[in-house]
């Protein structure tokens, strides 16, 4: 099958869909694959690793749309993008159709093969979302620590303290994925860490896990309460599937906290769960509401492109083999996790809560 790979063209996004060593992997199974010069400038990877990985060249992505089978990317396409789509062709990349009426109508109209990162499944989660939530949770603390200097805003306090000095309070609120990697940076910087959850299987295996490394509180009105109050830093990494993250901690709550203290919203994406939340940027992420420094930048893993694209591909690339090895139908038909990845299809939305949704046919 003959693979290719275009520059990303999102604004600030520095991810690519391949690494050179995925290029490696496609090529030793004989498959011809394109990049786009410069794709992987983002990653620190040149158009020369690329080639010594077995890769051609295309100077622009009019030339992989034009002459690949399937094209494997970060971001969903972009409107460029998708007015070069054709039919049959298979897109294997992140969609998040639901809220993107325009992105799905284009795509029905391609009947082009879409198959979504992030509807695709595995033994428990979404496997190929989850090294992205890994990548936030892990950030969350080093972006906090940072936030917590006087020069940003913050109160003066080193997370993890000094000998004769006790360490910084950190509150992580949701034990999942983010969570869990939040928690395992901030006790392994040395801070003092207390994780909530609304879940006791969740807060068990936290504590199997972490022992005297960190706390574990059930995730209730007054505990909540109290663990802000008490924090220097807190994370917010609740998700409810389908759902808009709750306002776990109101406006008022802020002023129980010490001023210059942190919070650093990881569900901003979700529409974040402190009140007081409001999407940022890389370029300006912190702001500043009652003597509280919020966080909210709602693609945190772009910042590390290089840490984030290795982790992508670790989850996507068996993925894309497979169906560069046996055809789309094949594949999907010997892979009900990758099956589910179908979103839309010779025309047709194929997901059925994206149809619901935006009122296609299923
Ligand atoms: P997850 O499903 O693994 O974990 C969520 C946890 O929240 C679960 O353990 C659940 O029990 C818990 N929870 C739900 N309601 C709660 C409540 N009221 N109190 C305490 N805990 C509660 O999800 P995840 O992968 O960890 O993702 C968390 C959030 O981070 C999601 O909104 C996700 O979209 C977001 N995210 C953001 C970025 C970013 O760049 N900002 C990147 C990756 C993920």
């Amino acid at each position: 099958m003959r693979v290719g790979t275009p520059t990303e063209i999102k604004n600030h996004e520095y991810r690519v869909g391949l690494t050179p060593e995925s290029v490696r992997e496609l090529s030793a199974h004989g498959h011809d694959v394109l990049v786009q010069s410069g794709a992987g400038l983002g990653i620190g990877a040149d158009d020369a690793e690329y080639v010594a990985a077995g890769a051609t060249i295309a100077e622009t992505a009019a030339e992989i749309f034009e002459k690949c089978d399937m094209v494997v990317k970060v971001k969903e396409p972009q409107a460029v993008e998708r007015a070069m789509l054709r039919e049959g062709q298979i897109l294997f990349t992140y969609l998040h159709l639901a809220p993107d009426p325009e992105q799905t109508a284009d795509l029905v109209q391609s009947k082009a093969t879409c198959i979504a990162y992030e509807t695709v499944t595995g033994t428990g989660g979404l496997p190929l979302l989850k090294p992205m939530s890994q990548v936030a949770g892990r950030m969350s603390i080093q972006a906090g620590a940072t936030a917590l200097e006087k020069a940003h805003g913050g109160r003066g306090i080193l997370l993890g303290g000094v000998p004769g000095v006790s360490p910084g309070k950190v509150t992580v609120i949701g034990g999942g994925v983010v969570g869990f990697n939040a928690a395992q940076m901030a006790a392994g910087l040395g801070a003092d860490v207390t994780i909530l959850d609304r879940n006791p299987d969740v807060l068990e295996s936290l504590g199997h896990y972490f022992e005297a490394r960190a706390k574990t509180r059930f995730s209730n009105k007054a505990n909540l309460a109290e663990c802000v109050a008490d924090a220097d830093l807190v994370i917010g990494a609740v998700l409810i599937p389908g759902a808009e993250a709750p306002k776990l901690v109101s406006r008022e709550m802020l002023s129980t906290m010490r001023p210059g203290s942190v919070l650093v919203d990881v569900a901003i994406d979700q529409g974040g769960c402190f009140e007081t939340s409001k999407a940022t940027t890389h370029q300006d992420p912190t702001y500043v509401v009652d003597d509280i420094v919020h966080y909210c930048v709602a693609n945190m893993p772009g910042a590390v492109s290089r840490t984030s694209t290795y982790a992508l591909n670790n989850v996507t690339l068996p993925h894309a083999l497979q169906i560069a090895n046996k055809g789309w139908e094949a594949a999907l038909r010997d892979d009900a996790h990758l099956a589910e990845g179908l979103n839309v299809w010779n025309g047709h939305v194929t997901y059925q809560a994206v149809a619901d949704d935006l009122g296609y046919d299923y």
